[in-house]
Formats: C-alpha cells, sequence, structure tokens
C-alpha cells in the first residue's frame, strides 16, 4: 500500500468492526509481516496500548507517502468466523479486502479512495461487483472506489468457477458466481438454477425495487473453507459444502442461505439501523436493532425459498417447526430476555455452544422470524386481508431503485411504518416480544396463520439431514439431548430430564439400561419407556468417572411439526404463494 502521509506520528486502523459481523472480529491476530518504509527507509512503529488494532508511524522530516506491507495468515483450519475464517483451498479463495489492508486516521471510509490490485494463481478466474480497470494475465487492476465499496466488494475466484445469469436481458443484471474444489459440485440439477432464478424475480416483486448496479451471489462450495453468509450491497459470499448443490440432502440445509443474504442487500445494507451505519471501522456499532436488520432478514429470506421453490411449502414448514420448537425449550429465556440477544453480541457471539439453552444463543434471528410472522399474521387481520408484510417492505425498502445507498432508521421509524400499513399497537407489541420471559416461544404468528406445533415420533427429512451432515442423535424435545454417535454429549437442556438426572456436555454416554450405547439402543429406550414405569438408567463417563444416572422419562421419541388448525383459514400457504 501506498499511504500519503506528513512528517509526525501517522496513526493507521486495521479494519476491526466489519459491517454484518456485527462486533470487533477484525482478524487481527492473522495480520503479521507488517511493515512500513518511505524512500527506501524502515519506519519504525508501534501499536497502540488501548487498541490493538491501531497503529502509530513515525514518518521522517520531507516525506509525503509511506509504503505499507503486510500478509494476512488464510487460517489453516475450516473453524473461525465471517472474514476471520478459513477462506482457501488449494481450488478456490474469497478475498476480503479489509483483511489485506491499513487505512489512515481522519476521514470517513467513503472519503477513502482505493486502487486495489490483485494477483491471482495463473489460470484461476474470478468474479466480484467491483469494476475492472485493466486486465493482464492474472493480474487485475480494479477501478477506484471508495473504502466503504472496497471492503463491501469481495472477490471470489478459483479453477472451478461457473457463472450462471440468474435474470438474462434484465438490468440491473444478476448472477451467481460459484467456486468450488471440483467440477463435479457445480452441476446441479436444472431445477436448481430456476429456482434461483425465481428468487431474484420473487425479491423483485416483494421489495418493488432494487438498491444495486449490479448483483453478484458469490457461492464458494468447500469442505474446508469456513460455512455462513455475509451481506453486501451489490453481492453475498456465502460459503457452504461442496455437495451443497448436487447433493439433495446437502442442498436442504442450505436451502436458505442464499435468500437471506440477498434480502440483506435491502434490508441491513440499503435500510440500516442508525447505530450500526457506523463511519468507518474503528467506530463501535451498537446492535439493539438486529431484531430487524436479522430477524425481519430470517423473516423475509425464509418465505422467499417458499415462494421460489427452494423449498416445497411442506419444507418450509419443517424448517419453522424446527426453530420454533428450539425456541420453545430456551431455558435461558427465564433469564435473559430477546433484547439483550441483540444488544449482547459483540462480546458474546463467539461464546461456545456448550449449555447452549441456558446462555440463549442469537436468538434475534429465529425467534424473531416468528414474531415477524406474527406481524404479518395480525396485518393481514387487522386489514381484512387487504394489506401485508408486502406492503410493509414496499414503503420501508422499495423505491425509488439506484445504486447502493444507506437510509438510516430507528426503532421509530419501524413503528411508524407498520402504523402506515395498519393501524395497532406496534410499539407495544414490539415492547412485550423483546422484553417479556415467556414462558415459552412466541407461536402467535403460527397459530394465527392457521397452523399448530406439535411433537410425534416421526423425524421429518429435516431432522433426518441435520442428524446425518452432524453425526448427532437429536433428543432434544424428548429428555433435552444431543449427542455424537459415538456417545460423547454435545449439549443438554437446563429443566429437561437429562439435565435434571446429571447430564451435562462434555460426558460421555457409555450405556443405556445395561447395553451398550448406540443410537438405536437409545431410541428404542426411549420407546420402551412409554411403556414401563421403570426409569431409564443410563451409564455415563464424565472426566474419566463412570457413573449410573436414572432418567425419569416415559414420552417417547419426539419431533416437532406443523399441523393444520382447521378451526382457522390457512394464511401460511398464502403468505408462501409466489408473487
Ligand atoms: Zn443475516
Amino acid at each position: 500500500m501506498t499511504i500519503p502521509a506528513k512528517p509526525g506520528t501517522l496513526t493507521l486502523y486495521y479494519p476491526k468492526w466489519i459491517p454484518g459481523e456485527h462486533g470487533p472480529t477484525g482478524p487481527i491476530q492473522d495480520l503479521a509481516g507488517l511493515r512500513f518504509t518511505a524512500g527506501g527507509q524502515t519506519l519504525s512503529w508501534r501499536r497502540d496500548l488501548l487498541d490493538g488494532w491501531t497503529f502509530q508511524v513515525e514518518v521522517p522530516a520531507g516525506v509525503d507517502s509511506v509504503e505499507a506491507s503486510l500478509d494476512f495468515i488464510s487460517p489453516a483450519s475450516a473453524e473461525g468466523k465471517y472474514t476471520a475464517g478459513a477462506t482457501a483451498t488449494d481450488r478456490m479463495a474469497v478475498i476480503n479486502w479489509n483483511t489485506l489492508l491499513l487505512y489512515p486516521e481522519g476521514g470517513t471510509s467513503d472519503d477513502l479512495s482505493y486502487e486495489a490490485r490483485l494477483r491471482l494463481p495463473s489460470g484461476w478466474k474470478f468474479a466480484t461487483s467491483l469494476s475492472i480497470a485493466s486486465q493482464s494475465g492474472a493480474e487485475i487492476r480494479f477501478s477506484p472506489v471508495s473504502l466503504t465499496m472496497l471492503v463491501d466488494a469481495p472477490v471470489i475466484a478459483g479453477e472451478f468457477l461457473k457463472a450462471v445469469p440468474l435474470n438474462p436481458r434484465q438490468t440491473p443484471a444478476v448472477e451467481m458466481d460459484i467456486a468450488a474444489d471440483s467440477a463435479a459440485a457445480l452441476q446441479a440439477p436444472a431445477e436448481v438454477w430456476e429456482h434461483y432464478k425465481n428468487l431474484v424475480r420473487q425479491a423483485g416483486a416483494l421489495f418493488g425495487a432494487q438498491h444495486y448496479r449490479q448483483y453478484h451471489f458469490l457461492y464458494g462450495l468447500s469442505d474446508h473453507v469456513a460455512h455462513f453468509g455475509l451481506e453486501h450491497h451489490e453481492s453475498n459470499d456465502s460459503r457452504s459444502p461442496e455437495g451443497a448443490l448436487v447433493n439433495a440432502e446437502k442442498r436442504l440445509l442450505s436451502s436458505g442461505l442464499l435468500s437471506h443474504e440477498y434480502v440483506h442487500s435491502w434490508n441491513g445494507k440499503y435500510r440500516r439501523p442508525a447505530d450500526l451505519a457506523t463511519p468507518d471501522y474503528e467506530k463501535p456499532m451498537q446492535t439493539d436493532l438486529l431484531w430487524v436488520y436479522e430477524g425481519l432478514t430470517t423473516y423475509l429470506g425464509e418465505i422467499l425459498t417458499a415462494r421460489s421453490e427452494l423449498r416445497t411449502p411442506e419444507e418450509f414448514r419443517d424448517f419453522l417447526a424446527y426453530s420454533a420448537a428450539s425456541l420453545n425449550h430456551r431455558s435461558g429465556r427465564a433469564w435473559r430476555n430477546l433484547q439483550d440477544t441483540a444488544d449482547g453480541v459483540p462480546s458474546m457471539q463467539d461464546a461456545p455452544h456448550q449449555w447452549e439453552s441456558w446462555r440463549r444463543p442469537l436468538d434475534y434471528y429465529e425467534e424473531d422470524e416468528l414474531n415477524w410472522l406474527w406481524v404479518d399474521a395480525i396485518i393481514r387481520q387487522q386489514t381484512h386481508g387487504q394489506k401485508s408484510m408486502d406492503d410493509f417492505c414496499h414503503i420501508f425498502h422499495g423505491p425509488p431503485s439506484g445504486g447502493p445507498a444507506i437510509k438510516t432508521y430507528t426503532f421509530d421509524d419501524v413503528v411508524n411504518t407498520l402504523n402506515q400499513v395498519a393501524p395497532y399497537d406496534w410499539r407495544g407489541f414490539w415492547k412485550e416480544r423483546l422484553t417479556n420471559h415467556g414462558p415459552g416461544a412466541p407461536l402467535g404468528g403460527i397459530e394465527a396463520s392457521g397452523w399448530k406445533l406439535v411433537y410425534d415420533e416421526v423425524r421429518s427429512p429435516l431432522v433426518l439431514a441435520h442428524e446425518a451432515a452432524r453425526g448427532e442423535v437429536d433428543a432434544e424435545y424428548s429428555v433435552g439431548l444431543w449427542l455424537k454417535e459415538d456417545g460423547s454429549i454435545t449439549d443438554t437442556i437446563e429443566g429437561m430430564p437429562a439435565a435434571k438426572a446429571g447430564i451435562g456436555p462434555g460426558m460421555n454416554l457409555v450405556a443405556v439400561n445395561g447395553r451398550k450405547f448406540t443410537s438405536q439402543v437409545l431410541r428404542d429406550a426411549l420407546r420402551g419407556g412409554k411403556t414401563s414405569s421403570a426409569p431409564l438408567e443410563l451409564l455415563v463417563e464424565n472426566t474419566g468417572y463412570y457413573k449410573t444416572l436414572k432418567v425419569d422419562y416415559h414420552g417417547g421419541e419426539k419431533y416437532p411439526h406443523l399441523v393444520r388448525d382447521e378451526a382457522k383459514p390457512d394464511v401460511l400457504s398464502e403468505i408462501l404463494k409466489p408473487r
């Protein structure tokens, strides 16, 4: 990097608060090889004592620019989150510019202009929403852009890269650019591409405008990179297992990822909570409105999976039942309200998964899907089916179309727009939804849209796919227990039978009723308990000690489903119909 400078102390920042990551997650531990020179002379530097992302460089007299160089150490294991996670394999990579640059103090990220260059392994292709100034061989020069738009425009590259236009001959153009670890991973059945084309059409109908000049779904398929989605104005950086397009079970599990990230172009990038719209990457973000930023995106992304046929209505309901049941068994609701799950994100998002139900994870995603469904059902009731959340989206996220822009909002703006669609006590509704302690999940939206959450002994295709992908046994709604096929206990739910008996994550289940544990032995024992008054006897190993714990449970296996409530109209199916 060549950075304009004047003699004295030059303060430079490595991006810390990364948009869409909701925390101080810039991967500073992976910055190495930092070196500053001016006129061939090495300059001394020191890290700020109060902020590890800040560097002070001593600039000598007579110098008007500093050369800075650094390495970003690409993580070696597939763990990690967002842009700090593993990002490259032998055959593909995703370049996130925030990991590769410094920026000077003073001014905003909109004010700073960057001219980026990229050299790829020979034979690799690439895709990005950045515009290209020139290209010679494997070296690409991008046109100058603001720092904001550079950080907002990752590049996907690889040996096997496929570009699929999703709205041929229309503007603004939308395409999917998939880089995978094999050519075979790109050979999805024809209907998959049709479903993603539907997604673009259905999002257009939902919002009635676009806020991008072009849009790229940058989709990385590898078992060796971190799996997540990260939203941008004109693209998204989404990563799934290698088989996520070609394998039906993996495709089901990934079926909501791209629709969620695409919705963010409207909800999160264009419309953004005022206290998340920071002027640079150093100023902390406040996350109290993530129940709109992420919660509404979850709701809209999910209904778009059904409207675009990425999921059948039945698959959509299986996902909804899965989230609702999980939230309905959230023991941590007793001490922590939904608002706090959003407020606490910057410090809490890397919490371990053990004791997850008692900690409460990032519930503002799924629980606010239930709440926004409830809002949609209330709007439809109040207006006798004349208005819906589609009308809210047209007002809040809709025309006029244009390039990337940010229009910030506050709690009051959300309430006022809802009142514009259908007058109601929306302030009271949201205050209650965000601050209550249950008991149980907010199921009012499911019930008001004509469905009921029930449990039976049949595992849905979704539960089977989750169990297969994680190598786990899901006994969450019977005894409150997840464990691996080898008996290692992943988690328990406080207040449910397994936890009450003294079982917790980190232990190993060795035997069930005197017989060596297998998933089948456990399932058989759960079913057998329905007709027996004897408790389940679980032989458990805990940090090298063995003990037999008695679980007094007789309810059989339990898996969640939605079933119709014939006393009410089927509003949910109406919501899921393509526009
Ligand atoms: Zn999101």
